[in-house]
């Protein structure tokens, strides 16, 4: 299958490191110009737009915490001042603060809420608004596993992501007239920054529990990122898609 993005802007929350890293190298391979999204990794970014310019793609950083309404605001100024329009929205941008319910505070769960779901919020809206006027859109929400297959430690997560599921529906819903399909990926155990701590832990055991047997890598998500931004997706809108070496079974 040949996927051309090559006409496509690309926004991609939480691009600078991890997930969100392989998916901009993806998008930008794929042909899109790609705004790298980050919070505090500056050269992180940097040096991924630089990568992508190298291997003769586009792409440009731009500092933003997603869960900041007037930074959202300015981002989307930023997106629109220098490239006019938004195809692809990729809600990647996420953070976890496990700990124990009995001993988790309100600033846990507030963090794990704010980034990964007000943070999809503020960003959907806004791009969803550049979508509408060009009646078509991709936007892709990062969930996780957790949502539907739950972990100790991670109530705060699990809620974030389990509402980024419904978000993900409502939205879809609400925008398929308007030629804009919305879908969630639910990435399993993926290796990367995020998960360096359970996986000096507990890695042995959470191998155990997944039938491929074998943790995930970061382009295992950006595949499926690139084809649900794809034209060759139109027809799927709503959905929420793990990949995760089968540990949701
Ligand atoms: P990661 O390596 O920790 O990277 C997280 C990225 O999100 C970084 O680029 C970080 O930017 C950015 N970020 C965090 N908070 C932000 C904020 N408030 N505003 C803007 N950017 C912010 O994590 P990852 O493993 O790649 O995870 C990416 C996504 O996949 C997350 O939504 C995560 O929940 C989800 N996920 C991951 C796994 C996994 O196993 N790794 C499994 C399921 C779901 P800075 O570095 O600039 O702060």
């Amino acid at each position: 299958m040949n996927i051309d993005l090559s006409s496509k802007v690309a926004l991609v929350t939480g691009g600078s490191r991890g997930i969100g890293r392989a998916i901009c190298r993806a998008l930008a391979g794929a042909g899109a110009r790609v705004i790298v999204n980050y919070r505090s990794s500056r050269e992180e970014a940097d040096s991924l737009c630089r990568e992508i310019a190298e291997a003769g793609g586009e792409a440009v950083s731009c500092q933003a915490d997603v869960s900041s309404a007037e930074e959202v605001d300015s981002l989307f100024e930023f997106v629109t001042k220098e490239f006019g329009q938004l195809d692809i929205l990729v809600n990647n941008a996420g953070v976890i603060k496990d700990t124990l319910l009995l001993s988790m505070k309100l600033a846990d769960w507030d963090k794990v809420m704010d980034a990964n779901l007000r943070g999809t919020f503020l960003c959907t809206r806004l791009g969803a608004e550049m979508m509408f006027r060009r009646r078509s859109g991709k936007i892709i929400n990062m969930s996780s596993v957790s949502a539907i297959r739950s972990s100790r430690g991670q109530a705060n997560y699990a809620a974030s992501k389990g509402g980024v599921i419904s978000f993900t529906r409502a939205c879809a819903a609400e925008l398929a007239g308007r030629g804009i399909q919305v879908n969630a990926v639910l990435p399993g155990f993926v290796e990367t920054d995020m998960t360096k701590r359970v996986m000096s832990r507990a890695g042995k055991q959470t191998l155990e529990r997944i039938p491929t047997g074998r943790f995930g890598q970061p382009d295992d998500i950006s595949g499926l990122v690139v084809f649900l931004a794809s034209p060759q997706a139109d027809y799927i809108t709503g959905q929420a898609i793990p990949v995760d070496g089968g540990l949701s079974i």
